[in-house]
């Protein structure tokens, strides 16, 4: 281990050539554009009336689950680049569902998830983005964000009162805040996606009427009703004000170094393979390596191999 201050040597890694893929966006229908043009009230919250069916929904899953699978082992092995993906969404839109459904079957010590409610007094003594930048992936893993610094340009823009907790120095107006934080959060993103650390942030899409069915039936099924809290309702009298700042945040830093994914979220099934699939695509694109070995390497490997071999035994 090295100390801070002493030299580190850089790995001993053969590089690839060509340029680094982090301007490389993977396309996608529901990819919100970088131009400032996303409307929440034209984007989709159903998925399309001729999508597969539920049997080859849960056939794709699984097949885009297992390809992740296989990519995050090289990703891990190579420790070079990480994935951070960031999850946002309104109550019972279903985060924790796609977290598990996505993380089912990955290797648990390549993952780190992290979920962010409001924040505690030791939090609200730093920058808005503090809390976040200590649980960044280490390289070689894939970070997982439920909720996230996005909450300063949402929550906290529809309820410009959790201002007065983070005793800020005075400012102009409230829209300078915001205009200030999403600079902020662009230019945080692109210093990661630069050091290695590849962003891709999705919003599940939710209508109020099937969260309105969602939250009902967490009252009405008792093994649900831990789920259940009267903030959600409460929350929900805000819908256009929380679909205003949605819409501002994410013409605001969806950007080719850190697209956002607004995914149609009526349809549990239809969600998951559309964010897993992303996933898979982004993981392909960083086009992880097992690591070269250099000569001096593979000469002490054969040493070893010849050491270790059980006697009487040829390769
Ligand atoms: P669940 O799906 O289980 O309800 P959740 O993510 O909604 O999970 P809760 O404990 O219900 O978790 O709510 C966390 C709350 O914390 C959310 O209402 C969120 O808006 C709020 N929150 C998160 N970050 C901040 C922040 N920086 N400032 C103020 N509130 C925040
Ligand atoms: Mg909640």
């Amino acid at each position: 281990m090295y100390s801070t201050g002493e030299w580190v040597p850089l790995r001993r890694m053969v590089f690839h050539p060509g340029e680094p893929s982090m301007w490389n966006p993977v396309e996608n229908s529901y990819r919100v554009p970088f131009d400032g043009s996303f409307k929440i009230e034209h984007a989709d919250t159903r998925p399309p009336q001729s999508g597969p069916s539920r049997k080859d929904l849960k056939a794709q899953l699984k097949a885009e689950v297992a390809a992740v699978d296989t990519l995050q082992e090289i990703l891990f092995a190579e420790d070079r680049q990480s994935l951070l993906l960031v999850f946002q969404a309104m109550d019972a839109a279903g985060k924790d569902g796609t977290i598990r459904a996505v993380l089912r079957g990955l290797n648990p010590a390549g993952c780190q998830v992290f979920s962010f409610k409001q924040p505690s007094a030791r939090e609200l003594d730093h920058d808005f983005l503090w809390r976040t930048a200590q649980r960044m992936p280490e390289r070689g893993k894939i970070g997982i964000f439920n909720r996230s610094y996005y909450e300063e340009v949402l929550v906290v823009r529809v309820h410009p009162k959790f201002l007065g907790m983070q005793r800020l120095p005075p400012y102009e107006s409230l829209e300078q805040i915001w205009k200030h934080r999403y600079e902020s959060i662009r230019d945080h993103e692109q210093h990661l996606a630069r050091d290695g650390t590849r962003i891709i942030k999705f919003f599940l899409h939710v209508s109020p009427d099937e969260q309105g069915k969602r939250l009902h039936r967490r009252i009405t099924k008792p093994k649900n009703h831990w789920k259940f809290s009267s903030s959600d309702l409460a929350e929900r009298e805000y819908w256009t004000e929380y679909m205003d700042a949605y819409e501002a945040a994410l013409n605001a830093t969806s950007r080719p170094w850190a697209p956002w994914y607004s995914i149609p979220a009526d349809d549990k099934p239809f969600m998951r393979v559309q964010v897993a699939q992303i996933v898979h695509k982004t993981l392909k694109d960083m086009d992880p390596r097992y690591p070269d070995l250099s000569d001096e390497d593979r000469t002490a490997l054969v040493a070893h191999r010849e050491s270790l071999r059980p006697e009487g035994e040829e390769d």
